[in-house]
């Protein structure tokens, strides 16, 4: 595997369609499920690794945001990574960005809403990776449901020659959802993290049992975390195709929840479609051993 630090060593070298997974780092295995989905699709496969401050609202969150970039590298190595983009700040920002992306129609609800700017910054540094990697295709989380919408759609609105593909929630076989926050959980934030997964898994049986009603959809998962020591910041049905909120179930949608666990706030979500499917994601087997815990 080859490691850069500039959009310029990136492109050197490589062959037939290249495929990108853009990440933070601090890697799980839902990330290297990313990479295997790209490993399958294409013959480069290239990862980035950028704690990207414009997409953050709170500076203290990016300051304390985890960060292992050696066992990182190791990780997509084994992972059957090509390339690592992983550029310091001044590659990325050599100035400060007059232009920005904005999609404020779909920033305007859930994450956008409560993390102001959060979308603009992720849709800025994701048209720079598009622009200055080149990929053919970019694999994306479906665990950051509404990202991932964004990013489709703006590539989509500005002709941008790649094509988003999303990749199912990695779950750890309890259902907590991988993330690189689960390691700032202690266990007992951790056992009451599972009301969200244990929410959304109830709501996924709803729907699979002929509920359509956005409220009684968002009442369950409510219910199930009212009943853990979680701070909601919101529970939503939401438009697949442009984020705006559902009142019923008669398009694809996802049923998108935050909430914090101690000082730790936590995303997820299960995609629901009208007629009755859900898919909740995939369950590891066994517990997680690379950061987050199987509790
Ligand atoms: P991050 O490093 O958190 O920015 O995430 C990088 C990519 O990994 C994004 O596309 C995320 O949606 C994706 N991702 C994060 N957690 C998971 C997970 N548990 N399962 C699948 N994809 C994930």
């Amino acid at each position: 595997m080859r490691v850069v630090g500039t959009f310029g060593a990136a492109r050197e070298r490589r062959g037939g369609i290249t495929a990108l997974v853009p990440t933070m780092g601090y890697l799980h295995e839902g990330h290297l499920s990313l990479v295997r989905i790209a490993r399958e699709r294409a013959d480069t496969v290239m990862a980035s690794l950028f704690v990207n401050p414009l997409q953050f609202d709170d500076p203290s969150d990016l300051d304390r945001y985890p960060r292992d970039a050696a066992r990182d590298a190791a990780l997509l190595e084994e992972a059957g990574c090509d390339v690592l983009f992983a550029p310091q700040v001044e590659e990325m920002y050599p100035s400060e960005p007059l232009t920005r992306v904005t999609l404020p129609a779909l920033a305007a609800t859930m994450e956008g809403a409560h993390r102001p700017g959060h979308f603009d910054g992720v849709a800025t540094v994701v048209a720079k990776l598009f622009a200055g990697l080149q990929p053919d295709l970019a694999v994306f989380g479906r665990k950051d449901a509404q990202q991932f919408v964004v990013v489709s759609r703006m590539a989509a609105d500005l002709s941008m020659p790649v094509e988003v593909i999303g990749g199912p929630t990695l779950r750890e076989a309890d259902g907590l959802a991988l993330s690189s926050r689960n390691v700032f959980l202690s266990d007992a934030e951790r056992r009451a993290a599972l009301g969200i997964s244990r929410g959304l898994m109830a709501a996924a049986d709803a729907v699979e049992a002929g509920e359509r009603s956005a409220a009684a959809l968002e009442g369950l998962v409510l219910e199930e975390m009212s009943r853990q020591a979680l701070d909601v910041e919101y529970a939503e049905l939401a438009d697949a195709a442009d984020t705006s909120r559902l009142t019923v179930l008669d398009r694809p949608g996802f049923l998108a929840v935050a909430a914090r666990s101690g000082s730790t706030r936590l995303i997820d979500n299960v995609w629901l479609r009208p007629d009755g499917s859900a898919d909740r994601g995939a369950r590891l087997g066994a517990p997680s051993v690379l950061y987050g815990g199987g509790g």
